[in-house]
């Protein structure tokens, strides 16, 4: 049997038809679209085309999309929504001097989720931002928001789908608080914006996206994960929400993300979000049945993410293991697993998110994380608990001599 890769809320392989769709943009369609003849405002063309479709899968319009390399820039850029006087700032498309430049606030006019993917929790520090905690479900704290939220509090950021966990969280019902907030400010005459950011990189192929829906004003999206290609994302915009750019050039993507727009991989991006949107519904039953076959075959672990996950996420805990060492014995055997976010592992971090949900330093010692995905069969998932079962048993037996 060949490999079992169990890790797709690490990385997923681009889709054939992704692939394809994205070729003619690597050779014949090569052209700028900025530039003046017919072939390039062809190309220009297809990339509001794409951009249109990846806005369509959530509900949204190209004009509120904008393209980035990746998640972590489109988390860097919603960021740059908070000011220092709290208003929201003019957008300088064409700014000779440094943009990005961390406002020096006097007090936390953020909030963000204790849990949150690096690419928010570290922004979100630098700015001053104060955590909201997670119950240990791993479902945000509605009390402890509600506690933070002042007369200063500029943004909330909090992850439509955790990486390690799978966890969804209740966005509808934290834009309704906001929505309340906002009430009693305006009554009061204060001022200061409150907006609403996801990170969605782990959902576009799980969960039904709706923006206006969700009631978030600001929305990360990421290829690599739903089947496209690394290196491409997007950021959902409200209209009325002004953003500074991280770097200045050539004034693309209104002004907010300059630089030679990257056609193949937009194309790609959009190629896999609609894929992606049309196999929703049989995505999560097949992963949910995967999710139980797994559940029932393996033996004697502790289930951690037990409420309102995604189905592909599988994170499970054998006590006075080493789950790095399961890891070694497991990849071995030709089953590939991951004890967190897979940047955090590589560094050997222990995963801030499993101590935040109140793990004790041995459960998360023991803690692993199974992401199902397309590469995987049901025959794979039998063959994977079965693997597991055997390399646990071998580990307990070497520990109890
Ligand atoms: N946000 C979440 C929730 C993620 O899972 C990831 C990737 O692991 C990122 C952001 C960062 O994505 P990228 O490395 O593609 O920029």
């Amino acid at each position: 049997m060949g490999m079992i890769y169990l890790d797709h809320a690490a990385a997923t392989p681009v889709n054939e038809r992704v692939f394809e769709a994205m070729k003619p943009y690597f050779s014949d369609d090569f052209f700028n679209p900025s530039a003046a003849y017919l072939p390039a405002k062809k190309v220009a063309q297809d990339y509001e085309a794409a951009k249109a479709k990846i806005a369509h899968t959530i509900g949204a319009k190209s004009a509120d999309l904008i393209i980035t390399a990746g998640a972590t820039e489109a988390n860097n850029l919603a960021f740059t929504a908070l000011t220092l006087d709290g208003s929201c700032p003019r957008i300088f498309p064409h700014v000779a001097k440094a943009p990005w430049g961390a406002p020096k606030l006097g007090h936390p006019s953020m909030l963000y989720l204790e849990t949150e993917h690096d690419s928010v929790r570290r922004v979100a520090e630098s700015l001053g931002g104060q955590p909201i905690r997670v119950l240990p479900s791993g479902l945000i704290d509605l009390d402890d928001l509600r506690n933070k939220i002042s007369d200063e509090t500029q943004m909330i950021s909090v992850a439509l789908a955790n990486n390690e966990l799978g966890t969804i969280q209740p966005l509808s019902e934290i834009a309704q608080l906001i929505r309340e907030v906002k009430l009693d400010r305006m009554k009061r005459r204060v001022k200061t914006q409150l907006l609403l950011h996801s990170d969605a990189s782990q959902a576009l192929n799980l969960l039904d996206i709706n923006v206006a829906r969700l009631g978030v004003d600001l929305l990360t999206l990421n290829a690599a994960k739903i089947y496209g290609p690394k290196g491409i994302g997007a950021l959902y915009v409200t209209h009325d929400v002004k953003l500074k750019p991280l770097a200045v050039g050539g004034g693309q993507e209104n002004g907010l993300r300059s630089g030679t727009e990257n056609v193949p991989l937009a194309i790609g991006f959009s190629k896999a979000a609609e894929i992606a949107h049309g196999h929703i519904n049989g995505n999560r039953k097949k992963y949910a049945t995967w999710r139980k076959i797994l559940l029932a075959e393996l033996d004697g672990y502790e289930l951690i993410n037990k409420k309102r996950s995604l189905d592909s996420f599988v994170v499970i805990c054998y006590e006075g293991l080493d789950a790095e060492r399961l890891i070694f014995a497991l990849e071995e055997k030709g089953v590939y697993v991951a004890t967190g976010a897979a940047c955090a592992a590589s560094k050997g971090i222990r995963s801030h998110v499993l101590k935040a949900i109140g793990l004790s330093e041995s459960q998360i010692a023991g803690s692993l994380r199974i992401s199902l995905g397309e590469t995987n069969s049901e025959e794979q998932i039998y063959q994977a608990a079965k693997i597991i079962n055997q390399v646990v048993r071998a580990e307990k037996e070497r520990i109890n001599g």
